[in-house]
């Protein structure tokens, strides 16, 4: 059990209009920090006004990447309470990037207490309404004061959140993917499954070249051959063929994405077959062309799913069931969404409750 100091801020901001919410460009009043030492441990836990912190030029992080993160989201259901969605499931995570990175891992139970008790805190800035959160990014990067390379022996974890927006403002609209063949995201050995900033470094240049080419995200092969499917962007993929969901199976260099576990889990309760394999690029055109690739998605916790109505690789376009949404992809955002907002039953244990302020 933590024991976290608060510091109030003066004054408190104005609510935002949550018509007008983005993404992350917004704070809420407050912000979480701990630090770590090695004689120490993990100390000093405190919820202190929200705004810039000071760090070290020779600090760990400015020049060898030892960053990782989370994000979760905080939801306001139709009778105004405030719940998380599978939080057990980021706190686990992180500390598997942790272990990557060799930065310090926190106590689960320690990590789930930040998470509830700031969001308790700062409640009041879960959106009201239908489809915004309060998206909730913690952080974590290794701050000694020097530039030797040795093994972390100072951490600082932050917990910062903002109020997001509705993903589709208007409707579910498939994306355009493209099937980036030269820079690759992460190798088995790598840094792949770690949610770590240093992934996204090596994806930016992709990332420019789709948008420049119009398209809204990349679709990352593995490695070694560039063939198989890895994930999409900042999303786990998925696709239906032949009447059967396919995704490419967690082989180290893909990110274990919770809305990804989800979907398997909701999928097979409602009893379709799930298969976790490789899955090459000529096969998705093989399916393409004798009819039985019928739907793909992408699943992540900011646009929860996602369809894909067109992959571009190298010069072929794949038009994916018109470029419409298909009948399980909306099935899925239809349950998960449900679940998160409320608006459907919880069978899962999956539902974390926040306790009302006051
Ligand atoms: C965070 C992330 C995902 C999605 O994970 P969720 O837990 O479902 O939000 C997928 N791929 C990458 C590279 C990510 O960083």
């Amino acid at each position: 059990m933590l024991d976290i100091r608060i510091e109030k801020a003066p004054v408190l901001k104005e609510k935002p209009d949550p018509a007008t919410l983005g993404f992350g460009k917004i704070f809420t009043d407050h912000m979480f920090i701990m630090d770590y030492t090695v004689e120490e441990g993990w100390h000093d836990a405190r919820i202190v006004p929200f705004g810039p912190f000071e760090i070290h030029p020779a600090s760990t992080v400015l020049h060898y990447g030892a960053e990782i993160f989370e994000g979760l989201k905080a939801y306001r259901t139709a009778e105004g309470k405030v719940q998380m969605f599978r939080p057990i499931e980021n706190v686990r995570r992180m500390n598997a990037s942790a272990e990557r990175l060799c930065l310090p891992e926190i106590p689960e139970e320690d990590a789930l207490q930040v998470l509830d008790a700031f969001v308790t805190f700062e409640q009041d800035w879960v959106p009201y309404k239908d489809g915004t959160s309060l998206y909730l990014r913690p952080f974590m990067f290794g701050n000694d004061e020097t530039l030797g390379l040795h093994t972390i022996k100072n951490a600082r974890y932050v917990l910062i959140a903002s109020p997001v927006g509705s993903y589709y403002k208007e409707g579910i609209n498939p994306v355009r993917i493209m099937i980036e063949t030269e820079d690759v995201r992460a190798v088995r050995g790598g840094t792949g499954y770690a949610k770590c900033g240093g992934n996204y470094g090596a994806s930016t240049r992709a990332g420019m070249k789709a948008e420049q080419k119009g398209y809204s995200q990349v679709l990352w092969l593995d490695g070694v051959e560039r063939k198989y499917i890895e994930e999409v962007g900042a999303m786990n993929v998925m696709f239906k063929i032949g009447g059967e969901i396919v995704t490419p199976e967690l082989s180290g260099s893909i990110l274990p994405g919770i809305t990804r576990k989800s979907c398997i889990e909701v999928l097979r309760n409602k009893g379709y077959k799930v298969t976790e394999r490789k899955i090459s690029v000529d096969e998705l055109g093989k399916a393409l062309a004798d009819g039985t690739l019928e739907e793909a998605w992408g699943c992540g916790t900011a646009a929860v799913v996602s369809p894909i109505g067109e992959l571009c690789y190298k010069d072929t376009i794949f038009k994916i069931n018109d470029g419409k949404i298909g009948s399980v992809t909306q099935e899925l955002y239809d349950t998960l969404t449900g679940i998160q907002w409320g608006k459907i039953k919880d069978t899962y244990g999956w539902i974390y409750p926040i306790a009302p302020n006051n």
